[in-house]
């Protein structure tokens, strides 16, 4: 029997601590009732409801993908864009582990394991992240000494410090590629990295998450995560 937090938490409604919300909210029920204590142990056949809908139990899938460019992270899209949800052949619901934007390729894990998804996302886990990116510009030394050490970001947080590796440079065309590795996952964190030192990123993927990478894989290909893969992300 799991409390009941655990099973909001682990259906990829919410975390485990805005599950606990939920319910001094009166928004979760448990066979119909507006369910009043926290510690819930949820039964088999108990028929959970947040905001109305029921959560279902299903089996955890977790797949990894090298998500193509013009697709989006999110379920479905107000502009109809396409979704990397809808790429995948699952009967489960679900979600991405982070986000990639619209116009980044790479590895993304996909499940519908949302303490999983918490866990990998947290502030606290620093799951280290490899973008290989290109520049309109160059950087120079003392600037790749700043990015390695942290930089100050428009909400005045500085970044972890990270490392990075010039992929090539080219003067003539006044643009520089670099693998950079970043321990956090703020929104849209490399391109205001970048934009930090004045500079716009023309192009963004994602070569390793952790220690997966999907070399193998071409873009829009996914596969599933074998179990001991899942177990060594934990
Ligand atoms: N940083 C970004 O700016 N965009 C991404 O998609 C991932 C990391």
């Amino acid at each position: 029997m799991e409390r009941i937090q655990k099973v909001i938490a682990a259906s990829g409604v919410a975390s485990r601590r805005k599950a606990e919300a939920m319910i001094d909210e009166g928004r979760v029920k448990v066979n119909g009732k507006v369910l009043k204590e926290q510690g819930y142990k949820v039964k088999r056949g108990d028929i959970i409801e947040v905001d109305g809908r029921t959560i279902e139990k299903e089996n955890k899938v977790y797949y990894v993908m090298n998500k193509p460019k013009k697709t989006m992270c999110t379920s479905d899209d107000e502009f109809d864009r396409k979704t990397v949800i809808s790429l995948v052949n699952s009967r489960e619901r679900l979600f991405s582990v982070g986000r990639l934007d619209y116009d980044t390729s790479g590895v993304l894990i996909l499940t519908n394991d949302g303490e999983f998804a918490n866990m990998l996302i947290h502030p606290r886990y620093h799951l280290p992240k490899t973008y290989n990116l290109t520049i309109n510009g160059i950087l120079t030394p003392p600037q790749l000494m700043e990015l390695k050490s942290g930089i100050v970001l428009d909400d005045g947080k500085k970044t972890l410090p990270a490392k990075y590796k010039v992929t090539e440079k080219d003067i003539k065309k006044n643009q520089m590629s670099l693998d950079l590795t970043i321990y956090e996952g703020r929104n849209r964190q490399i391109k205001r990295m970048m934009e930090y030192f004045g500079y716009n990123v023309t192009r963004l993927h994602r070569k390793q998450l952790g220690f997966l990478k999907v070399d193998e894989l071409k873009q829009g290909e996914y596969r599933i995560l074998k179990p001991y893969e899942v177990k060594q992300l934990r």
